[in-house]
Order: C-alpha cells, then sequence, then structure tokens
C-alpha cells in the first residue's frame, strides 16, 4: 500500500527575474523510486531543495507526511528525509568514517557499539568500508560521492533525496547505487533521485519526472515518459526510443549522427 509523501500543489519559486520553478504540481508516492530527469538548468535541484525543505516555496503548496512542510522542525525534519546534495560541501580533512558519522547526529543517542554496526552498515552497502580511514578530500569523486550516499544510508530515514547520485560513479556503481535505492523503495521507503543517463533511469525508477525550464513536461512510469518527440524537444537532441532487449523498460539511443 503506498502513501502520498509529497503533495505539492502549484508550486513556484522565484528568483529576481527568474521562475525556476514554475506553477509544479505532483505527487511522490511511498514504495517507489521517482526519478528527476531533464537538462541542465530544469530545476531538478531546485525542486529537491523544496522537497528537502531547505529552499521555501514562493508560491503553492508543499505537504511532506501531511503537513505542511513550513510546520515541520528541523529536527523532525532530519530524522524523516535524509539528502544527498549535488556537490559535495566538505573541504575539511574529516575521516571517511566521520563524514558518516555525521548523519547520524539528529538521531537520538545510541550505544558506541550500535553507532560502529550502523556506519559499518552503510559504509558496507556502498562499497566504502575500505575507505574508512582516508581522508575525505583526498577521495576520487566517485569515492566521495559514494561516502557521502553512505552517510545518506546511515541517518535510516524513511525518505531519501538524491541529486545525482550517480554522476561520477563507474558503470557498476551505478547500478549499485540504483539498486540499493530500489531495495530501499521495496521495503517501503521513499526514493526520489536525480539521474542524468536517461537509461540508467528508465531501468530502475518506478516513476519519471520530466523537467524542462521548471515545469514538469511529463511524468509516468518509464513507458509513458519514452515518447520520442517529448523527449527530443526537452533534451534538444536526437533520439531513437525502442524496446530493451531483456528488460521491460524502454532504451533510448541519442546520437547526433540521427537526424532529428
Ligand atoms: P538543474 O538542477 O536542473 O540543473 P537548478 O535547479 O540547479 O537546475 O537551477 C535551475 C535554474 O535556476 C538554473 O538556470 C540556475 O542557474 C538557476 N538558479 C539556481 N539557483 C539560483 C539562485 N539562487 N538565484 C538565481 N538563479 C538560480
Ligand atoms: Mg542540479
Amino acid at each position: 500500500m503506498t502513501e502520498a509523501v509529497y503533495e505539492i500543489r502549484n508550486l513556484s519559486v522565484i528568483r529576481g527575474e527568474n521562475t525556476l520553478i514554475d506553477d509544479i504540481s505532483l505527487e511522490v508516492a511511498s514504495g517507489e523510486v521517482t526519478v528527476i530527469l531533464g537538462p541542465n538548468g530544469a530545476g531538478k535541484s531546485t525542486l529537491v531543495g523544496v522537497m528537502a525543505g531547505d529552499i521555501p516555496p514562493d508560491r503553492g503548496t508543499v505537504r511532506f507526511r501531511n503537513r505542511e512542510m513550513r510546520e515541520w522542525s528541523a529536527r523532525d525534519l532530519a530524522r524523516q528525509r535524509a539528502v544527498l546534495p549535488q556537490s559535495t560541501f566538505l573541504q575539511f580533512a574529516f575521516r571517511a568514517e566521520e563524514v558518516v558519522a555525521m548523519g547520524r547526529s539528529a538521531l537520538p543517542p545510541a550505544s558506541p557499539q550500535q553507532e560502529h554496526e550502523a556506519i559499518t552498515a552503510a559504509m558496507t552497502h556502498t562499497e566504502t568500508a575500505h575507505l574508512r580511514e582516508r581522508l575525505f578530500p583526498q577521495l576520487s569523486g566517485g569515492e566521495q560521492s559514494r561516502v557521502s550516499f553512505a552517510r545518506v544510508l546511515t541517518q535510516s530515514t524513511p525518505v531519501i533525496l538524491l541529486d545525482e547520485p550517480t554522476a561520477s560513479l563507474d558503470l557498476r556503481h551505478q547500478h549499485d547505487v540504483m539498486t540499493v535505492a530500489r531495495g530501499i523503495a521495496r521495503d517501503g521507503g521513499t526514493v526520489v533521485a536525480i539521474v542524468h543517463d536517461i537509461n540508467l533511469a528508465f531501468t530502475y525508477a518506478d516513476r519519471l519526472v520530466l523537467m524542462d525550464e521548471g515545469r514538469i513536461a511529463a511524468v509516468g512510469t518509464p513507458w509513458e515518459v519514452a515518447d520520442q518527440s517529448v523527449l527530443q524537444q526537452t533534451f534538444g537532441c536526437p533520439m531513437v526510443v525502442m524496446q530493451h532487449p531483456y528488460l521491460n523498460c524502454p532504451l533510448v539511443l541519442s546520437t547526433s549522427e540521427i537526424p532529428l
């Protein structure tokens, strides 16, 4: 049984002359992986920022778990949702393990043994346990990203918001992150992830939100969103949509060599 975790109505976010989010309405259900797709500057990170409670709406309403977002205290929100930001925020010389441990700061105090086990579980899940002692700024972009994902997992929140969690990962780790995300959703959690690789999105998303210029260009299952003309229009490049040879989802090829 799924429930609407987010109910977003007529949301707009405006900065000066620019409308970053333009009258968006959207529901996000628990038990699903919702992937947000769209070109650079479409408003994806802004939307996730609103869903995180970090960016207040200028117009419209955002209800999170049947309560207006602005009514949530920072502490309660921290126990409900974890956020993986697009860019790494840490330049200080923390060890990877300490970065993961920071994820647990909003949780009720646990014994050192429980803390250690939770951190180890999250690092094992993201294949970062061997990086525990390493200094975070000295890790590769992909390693930093996986440690940051471990920090999100260790918060044990029912909702996770991931802004480009696969951007700097090799192929296998991209699949690992999306598989973990899907597992969380199958256990009843709610996952919202911004992903650029359209085929990765089609493979793992239960629901897709295609954004363009602050609006929703398409929303639905992968097959519902895999409309060649809508995709071409949104991304501004030629696309061919076909049936995936092994999975029951669309496969998209894009190359400038295909005539538009
Ligand atoms: P995406 O994540 O889809 O690439 P963003 O949500 O980060 O896009 O940004 C959407 C648009 O809003 C971009 O054109 C960006 O430059 C602009 N933008 C983002 N934050 C601000 C801000 N604080 N003030 C003005 N413009 C902003
Ligand atoms: Mg972004």
